[in-house]
């Protein structure tokens, strides 16, 4: 995955402002019309990374993956699982998943927000990462 922040120059808690001079700084460095070397790649990249990190919603999804694949190099995630594929108790207001060592991941209604949640087994050490993002689809 592209590091649009490093293409840019800029920290991922940079604000609208700070990315936008870094962009135009950019733009008029590397502008394909106005340079001469081989840029035009540097170029696409700086603006696909402008694209997305200037949109609040893409740039919130762009950061929640991100995130994800920081948890991931952290946690031994058993895999990726869609909303959609857990099972929903709706007594308790859960969802549930069953582990394949006999436990289950379990998470509340509550915690579903926009985001990739990482629910750990209530019996072994596996976790896995639930997609909340796309649960439209
Ligand atoms: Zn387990």
């Amino acid at each position: 995955m592209a590091d649009h922040y490093k293409v840019l120059g800029v920290s991922s808690t940079a604000s609208r402002e700070e990315l936008k001079s870094c962009y135009h700084n950019l733009v008029r460095e590397h502008h394909p019309d106005k340079s001469s070397s081989q840029d035009g790649s540097n170029f696409c990249q700086i603006q696909e990374a402008w694209e997305v990190l200037s949109d609040d919603n893409r740039r919130r999804q762009y950061d929640a993956e991100i995130k994800a694949a920081e948890l991931k190099t952290v946690h031994p995630v058993q895999e990726e699982v869609s909303l959609h594929e857990m099972l929903f108790d709706q007594d308790l207001k859960q969802y549930q998943k069953s582990c394949r060592c006999g436990g289950s991941y379990v998470f509340d209604e509550s915690d579903v927000c926009e985001q990739y949640l990482l629910v750990d087994c209530d019996n072994c050490s596996l976790s896995i990462v639930v997609d909340c993002i796309h649960k439209s689809s």
